[in-house]
């Protein structure tokens, strides 16, 4: 095994850690023993996909601490997130006996590690859970800060829980086998980390984001954990997102009007959206005085050179109108008294939260984004 990191997710009581490096699966037993009681038994929620790549290494990761594995393998994709796929969860865990001490495993992306942690929260009134994500996404994001759910007729994301995980492990080894498109999704959310408060940061991958996505471990492992601190911190600072946490919300306003118009299908993947939502809040933050003209050129430079999706004209098929999508905007939950909150910047690393936002000047960026199309 190379280079471990630990970044620790200071949450007083519901504090842990997250370990980032390669080869952790395959060693998963030795770190997941001591989160156990006599029972040397854990259930994995995984989907098929990752199943038929890695469940194996898992389940020998495990054995060599004795540790027996029961797995129940989803389908794959967004769909799972539904009350029909958590109920199926929930009962099979039931099922395998699982009691309030025991440690469900949730070994996936994040479509997994939301469903996963939901069940693992509602489950006997919650037990313990540890995530192993196994894309770039829920390695950066949705594996760290405790938002568990699934998706509602009504929305994405409307049904669920804070349940912080008792562990971490993001092991980059695993990133080899995901669909350049998938990685490139992934690493929207780590543009978005050093667009919203860390310009070194983005300096950085400026110059090693390439070399990141082809396959340089020691650069995967520092992205990831550069990632996983800036959202560690945030989330200590603001657990449930009263304030600063939604920070993180960079380039969602949009990217939440884009996924809804492309009714959450493989045309726009979340993290595409969010490289897109970021491009369009720069280019809304430099129309209106706040940061540099240059800035938003700057974000799209990357993430094109990254090979990534940067304009609304790297979208199939048709979208609706400015208004049609401004329509959009005022669904997303972060909506709050009817006021549009976006996160806006004063330049590269600089966000900050804001409803003071001319709904002029929004339906201005997206009439001439849409005009490029
Ligand atoms: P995902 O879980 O659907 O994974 C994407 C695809 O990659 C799937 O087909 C999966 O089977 C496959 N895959 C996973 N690991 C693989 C591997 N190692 N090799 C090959 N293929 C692999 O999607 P995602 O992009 O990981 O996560 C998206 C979800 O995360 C959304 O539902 C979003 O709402 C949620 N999310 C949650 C939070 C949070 O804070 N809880 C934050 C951001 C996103």
């Amino acid at each position: 095994m190379t280079q471990l990191e630990t970044v620790h997710v200071p949450l007083g009581d519901r504090a842990y850690d997250v370990v980032i490096g390669e080869g952790l699966v395959a060693n998963a037993g030795a770190r997941i023993a001591p989160l156990l009681g006599k029972k040397k038994r854990v259930c994995v929620l995984t989907d098929e996909r990752v199943a038929a790549l890695h469940l194996e290494t898992l389940r020998a990761g495990l054995a060599q601490s004795g540790i027996e594995m029961a797995a129940l393998a989803l389908p794959a994709g967004e769909a799972t997130k539904c009350w029909a796929e958590l109920s199926r969860a929930v009962e099979w865990l039931l099922t395998e006996k699982v009691e309030r001490g025991d440690v469900v495993v949730a070994f996936g992306g994040g479509v997994i590690g939301d469903l996963g942690g939901f069940a693992a929260a509602i489950l006997r009134r919650g037990v313990r859970f540890v995530q192993i994500p196994t894309t770039l996404l829920a390695q950066v994001d949705s594996s760290v800060g405790g938002k568990t759910g699934i998706n509602a007729p009504h929305g994405k994301n409307l049904i669920g829980a804070f349940h912080q995980p008792s562990l971490v492990l993001a092991d980059v080894s695993l990133l080899g086998s995901l669909s350049p498109r998938d990685y490139h999704s992934g690493y929207g959310e780590v543009v978005k980390y050093g667009l919203l408060g860390d310009a070194e940061f983005f300096d950085w991958l400026e110059a090693n984001g390439a070399e990141a996505a082809a396959g340089d471990v020691a650069k995967r492992i520092h992205l990831v954990k550069r990632s996983v601190e800036m959202k560690a911190e945030i989330v200590a600072r603001d657990e449930t997102e009263q304030g600063d946490r939604a920070l993180l919300n960079l380039g969602h306003t949009f990217c939440h009007a884009l996924e809804a118009a492309t009714g959450y299908s493989a045309r726009l993947l979340h993290g595409e959206g969010v490289a897109i939502g970021c491009a369009l809040a720069f280019e809304l933050s430099a129309r209106m005085g706040l940061c540099a003209q240059e800035d938003p050129s700057r974000v799209r430079a990357h993430l094109s050179q990254m090979g990534m999706k940067t304009d609304l004209s790297d979208i199939e098929g048709e979208l609706p109108d400015a208004d049609g999508l401004l329509d959009l905007m005022a669904q997303d939950k972060k909506v709050k008294d009817g006021q549009l909150r976006f996160i806006l910047a004063r330049g590269i690393g600089e966000a900050f939260v804001t409803s003071e936002v001319p709904k002029e000047q929004v339906r201005g960026v997206l009439i001439d984004a849409l005009a490029a199309r």
